[in-house]
């Protein structure tokens, strides 16, 4: 497997050094740059798969401008950005995800949890950024058009509801728990109940339901969920 290259945008040269050295150890190629301009070179130039991208940078744009500039831009928003920053502000929080980060670390982390963090973001952003239409029985995703169908018929479909069938059509035939489709699909960074999956489990089946593809989406007792096409025998 080619090694993913993961860009690290900080004018902290210790701070650099430090999660050069852990991606590297975690078998991540690395990127370095110090300030928005050297970062843009960086991105244009190799294209990361990922960006960790520090808030407060020296010129005269922030890690935040620069975030905004990737997400409104149609070639490379799909790069997943997780923002550092020095406090936990909760503003700043706010404004990062707005900007449209897709995770958020507060200085100082711990090396084991920013790998961690790195990986569920790597996860859910190539689950959910498939080129080609996957079909399971009658039942097909499109995640360029992001348009469900059955046989053909158009599904009216939530983006909640969309994230989630996404990544159980690209990942059939596994269970999963709650705690983990929470992780995959909606981020670990988020604070919402286990059980709210079964609300929206809930809400998918019923939208599958005329379709005949309500089935599909299995509870596994004792565990939590899976997309199967075979029929379970009580
Ligand atoms: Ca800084």
């Amino acid at each position: 497997m080619q090694s993913e290259q993961i860009l690290i945008v900080e004018d902290e040269l210790a701070i650099r050094e430090m999660v050069v050295m852990t991606l590297e150890s975690a078998g991540f190629e690395s990127l370095q740059a110090a300030d928005v301009l050297e970062a843009h070179q960086q991105v244009v130039d190799h294209r990361p798969a990922l960006i960790l991208l520090d808030w407060m940078l020296p010129g005269d744009k922030s890690g935040i401008d620069f975030c905004r500039m990737l997400k409104g831009d149609e070639l490379l928003r799909e790069i997943p950005v997780i923002m550092l920053t020095a406090k936990g502000d909760e503003d700043n929080k706010v404004h990062g995800l707005d900007a449209g980060a897709d995770d958020y670390m507060t200085k100082p982390f711990s090396t084991r949890e920013l790998i961690s963090r790195i990986k569920a973001v790597l996860r859910r952003s190539s689950a959910l950024s498939s080129e080609m239409p996957i079909t399971i029985g009658a039942l097909s995703l499109d995640n360029k058009s992001q348009r469900v169908s059955a046989d053909g018929q158009l599904i009216d479909i939530g983006p909640t509801e969309y994230r989630l069938l996404a990544f159980f059509m690209s990942h059939p035939e596994r269970a999963y728990t709650r705690t983990q489709l929470l992780d995959q699909v909606w981020g670990g960074n988020v604070y919402i109940e286990d059980r709210t999956i079964d609300v929206h489990i809930r809400r998918l089946r019923q939208l599958l339901r005329p379709y005949g593809c309500d089935t599909l989406i299995q509870t596994v007792r004792g565990t939590g969920y899976r997309l199967s096409s075979l029929i379970e025998t009580k």
